[in-house]
């Protein structure tokens, strides 16, 4: 199983690692920063270079471990190669990623209002909700709950807990570790300061002021009881 450097070393863009098997147009490392495509995070791109050759690393999925696909015939088996994400755009999923979580807390904090879904992207994102239907004095208010925490600059940071434990000490309508197959006896904690504790295999930053101002942009009704809301990060 391919050690998950993203999971731990969220400032990193750069790292070392060999060609453990080659599989078509795809390679498998023995570790890696690239983050796989899951939990409404899209794939890191970037590149893998080796004896002065790049490749282009343009999906990553994982499946019974990590799979990079590259843009022509892969380096072999065994090669030592040099890994770089594309920080830009990694660094802007990790502070949508962190707004959203922040957003389910204040969703749920304010409006009983349970996150359903979530996609984000480089540049915007969407959650989905619980609830019939905001008002724009109710927008206005998220926003400015939203706003306020952000400015608080609370930290956020993450950890390994055993299933059991966090299903007993964590609240399960934030963590919704119950939808996890039962195979997983460890769970990953990301929790934000006297805010919100969710089990999250994805990257987030450190402290909410790198979130940046929140903004709502727009929403779909999605049938009677359930609201898609649209945010970007300025
Ligand atoms: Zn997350």
């Amino acid at each position: 199983m391919t050690e998950a450097l993203y999971l731990d070393e969220t400032g990193d863009a750069k790292f070392e690692a060999t060609v453990e098997r080659v599989a078509g147009d795809r390679v498998v490392l023995d570790r890696t920063l690239f983050y796989p495509e899951g939990g409404g995070q899209p794939s890191d791109t970037g590149v893998l270079e080796a004896d002065g050759e790049t490749w282009n690393v343009t999906a990553v999925r994982k499946k019974d471990t990590v799979y990079h696909t590259v843009d022509r015939t892969p380096p072999e088996k065994g090669t030592t190669v040099t890994g770089r994400i594309d920080w830009e755009r990694r660094y802007a999923h990790m502070r949508y990623h962190t707004a959203q979580h922040l957003l389910s807390a204040v969703l749920l904090d304010e409006y009983d209002a349970q996150t359903t879904g979530n996609q984000l992207y480089a540049d915007r994102a969407r959650i989905d909700c619980a609830y019939e239907r905001f008002s724009d004095e109710e927008f206005a208010h998220i926003e400015s709950v939203m706003n306020d925490r952000i400015g608080e600059g609370l930290e956020v940071r993450w950890y390994e807990m055993e299933r059991d434990e966090a299903e007993s000490a964590l609240d399960p309508e934030r963590t919704r570790i119950h939808l996890l197959p039962d195979s997983i006896r460890e769970v990953r904690i990301v929790e934000i300061e006297e805010c919100d504790r969710t089990a999250c295999a994805g990257t987030h930053v450190e402290n909410t002021d790198e979130i940046g101002e929140f903004r709502i942009t727009g929403r779909e009704t999605k049938g009677s009881d359930e609201e898609r809301l649209k945010f970007v990060l300025e």
